[in-house]
């Protein structure tokens, strides 16, 4: 059994994460860590997360519960996450990073730390949006230099803080690598005013904040006399915290390494 414990396990995540360890065969809950000072620290996991009393105490710092687990699940914030990185490689733990919205450099000093640790960090760990990558790396190597248009759109709930979505960059990656672009040069995330006409290899990103969405992207391709869209609805948080859970199952027999959920589930062999 894989000892998982849960940073941020008060927030929408992590409360849909204490469920999902729960609903899995290999893995137990271990830990649930709050922010420092809060005053949700001593109550337990399982009511915070509304399943009712499990007897595991929410506590507001890693190393109170330094021996009790083997991996450690985050979906915080970016220099949360940091910190909770550097505390896993000191201490031998592995970790599965969910926290979307980094920086350049901050993404940088994540990457120092592949030696150093095993982690799994994705911009998205459902089993959905992991295979329709795929489907985008085939539909952009067949379809994208022969004259057609990429635009990437994605809907979120009201709360979300970054934009685009961590997962609208990643398909805007995988389209821009299939086609030797980058985003860094094609990208273009804001069009106001007297922009002009699109360039035929630029990749657009458009952003919906509205409501209780709880996440979609539709990558679409289009030419004069048709359109493709490849599109992924998640429907439930439920499907991220499953991917994360399986996720922290496969990486807690791993070597120090940087890994994403294509690794996970077998789609880059
Ligand atoms: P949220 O604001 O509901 O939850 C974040 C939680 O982290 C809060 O409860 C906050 O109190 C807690 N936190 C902040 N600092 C902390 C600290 N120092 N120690 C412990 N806890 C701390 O946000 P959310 O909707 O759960 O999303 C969290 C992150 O996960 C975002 O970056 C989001 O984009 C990302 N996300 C990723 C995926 C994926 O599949 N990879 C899916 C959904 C959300």
């Amino acid at each position: 059994m894989t000892r998982v414990a849960i940073v941020g396990v008060a927030g929408r995540m992590g409360r849909t994460l204490v469920s999902a360890v729960e609903q899995d065969t290999g893995a137990t809950l271990a830990g649930g860590i709050v922010e420092p000072g809060s005053s949700l620290a001593g109550a337990d996991i399982g009511e915070l997360a509304g399943v009712g009393k499990r007897g595991v105490k929410a506590v507001d710092s890693l190393s109170a519960i330094v021996d009790d687990f083997d991996v450690l699940i985050d979906f915080t914030a970016p220099q949360v996450t940091l910190a909770n990185l550097a505390f896993c490689a000191e201490h031998g733990k592995r970790i599965v990073i969910g926290t979307t919205g980094m920086s350049d450099d901050e993404l940088a000093q994540l990457d120092a730390y592949r030696g150093k640790v095993a982690m799994v960090f994705a911009p998205n760990m459902s089993v959905g949006v992991n295979l329709t990558l795929k489907l985008l790396e085939t539909a952009a190597k067949a379809l994208g230099d022969e004259g057609y248009d990429i635009e990437i759109i994605e809907s979120h709930h009201r709360h979300k803080v970054d934009a685009p979505s961590g997962t609208a960059i990643k398909m805007g990656e995988v389209v821009a690598d299939s086609l030797g672009r980058t985003l860094k040069e094609h990208g273009v995330f804001e069009r106001v005013g007297q922009c002009g006409p699109r360039t035929d290899k630029e990749i657009g990103f458009a952003t919906v904040r509205a409501g209780d969405i709880v996440g979609e992207h539709t990558v679409m391709f289009a030419t004069e006399g048709e359109r493709i869209e490849i599109t992924h609805k998640a429907s439930s948080r439920m499907t991220f915290a499953k991917g994360a859970v399986r996720a922290a199952r496969w990486v807690a027999d791993q070597e120090n390494g940087r890994y994403d959920m294509q690794d996970v589930l077998a789609l880059n062999e």
